[in-house]
């Protein structure tokens, strides 16, 4: 398949590129904001064709476009592809407006083309392994989830997360999407509500760069989340609790491949067996399976909304100081 990269981020010269490639794809083009960026892009991973602009990918037999630049950005380069009828991979969070999302999604279904929303995590062997467990009851009758994903924001990518809302910064709409997304993977299931606090620890410049929330689902479980960009020495940790055992897993939320992931129950604690391989090949992989009409295991289009509203959710609460109801539209 032919793929034109929307943006000439870090993301897609560190993972994007590869991966595509690895899948048997050809990147045949990348578009930057910045002429001199495309060209310096294009050049680094041997990319033919460096555009400063959409409209030029006219003619080029284009039939994917990865869109990863800045987030308020995704809208116009999502509604672009559909109408040209180009499958889409967009990164996360969708948008940084809701609405935005959800018309990105309809676009997409008007026009009959794939959207896929860069969830990688779900494709993490942990997070399969732990989904399952869950869907053959080895945790008996669940009550609890405990999500700990903070890290800490790397040099590199410490731009616009640390200084702008308006293009999606906040660890918030960065962090708490991909947790909505794998609870929701490994759970089949999203919160009705959120309770939630941010702080910022100076790391930020006017954004929070540390939150925690509560998320209650229509099942009876609740789920502590935190994300943060400001622990330089904190291990990620996802755990799943249930009265007939517990899954303890370290390391899954990640974009490189690994973790553990550990079963407790009355026989003991025993290690999991992970088929580990990279995630955002596996993200292509079920592209390519949702194009051919196959089923697959991404997150679509209307994931990577939900996944928003619970971000948007985390918000409001922390703003107002109450628990909040998620507006899934
Ligand atoms: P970057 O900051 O690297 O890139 C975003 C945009 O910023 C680029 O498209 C580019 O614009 C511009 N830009 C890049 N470098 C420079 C520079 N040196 N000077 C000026 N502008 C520059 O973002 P990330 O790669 O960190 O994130 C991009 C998207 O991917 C976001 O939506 C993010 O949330 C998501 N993401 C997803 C991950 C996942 O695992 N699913 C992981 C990391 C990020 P232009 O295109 O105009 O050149």
């Amino acid at each position: 398949m032919k793929w034109a990269l929307i943006g000439a981020s870090n993301i897609a010269g560190q993972w994007m590129v590869d991966a595509l490639r690895a899948c048997g794809d050809e990147v045949v083009a990348v578009v930057s904001g910045d002429a001199q960026r495309a060209r310096t892009f294009a050049n680094a991973h041997g990319i033919p064709h460096a555009l400063d602009q959409e409209a030029a990918l006219t003619g080029l037999g284009i039939e994917a476009v990865y869109i990863s630049n800045t987030n308020e950005k995704h809208e116009a380069s999502v509604l672009r592809a559909a109408a040209n009828g180009q499958h889409v991979l967009c990164e996360k969070p969708l948008a940084v407006d809701f609405q935005a999302a959800i018309r990105m999604a309809s676009a997409c279904d008007t026009a009959g083309v794939v959207m896929v929303t860069n969830h990688h995590l779900r494709h993490n062997a942990g997070h399969r392994a732990m989904r399952e467990q869950v869907a053959a009851g080895a945790l008996g009758r669940l009550s609890s989830a405990r999500l700990s994903h903070s890290v800490y924001l790397p040099k590199p990518i410490q731009g616009w997360r640390l200084t702008d809302r308006a293009a999606g910064g906040g660890v918030v709409l960065d962090i708490a999407v991909h947790n909505a997304d794998s609870l929701a993977f490994i759970l089949g299931e999203y919160p009705t509500h959120v309770c939630a606090m941010t702080s910022n620890t100076g790391m930020a410049n006017g954004l929070e760069d540390n939150a925690m929330s509560i998320w209650q689902y229509a099942s009876g479980i609740t789920a502590f989340t935190h994300q943060g960009f400001n622990t330089p020495f904190a291990e990620t940790h996802l755990q799943l609790h249930g009265d007939a055992g517990s899954l303890h897993a370290t390391g899954v939320l990640s974009q490189a491949p690994g973790g553990v992931v550990a079963l407790s129950n009355t026989s003991g604690r025993t290690e999991l067996p992970l088929d580990n391989d990279n995630l955002y090949q596996r993200v292509i992989r079920n592209m390519h399976a949702a194009i051919a009409g196959q089923p697959h295991a991404n997150a679509d289009g209307w994931a990577g909304v939900r996944s928003l509203a619970v971000a948007h959710a985390v918000l409001q609460s922390a703003a107002s100081g109450r628990t909040v109801e998620v507006a899934y539209g």
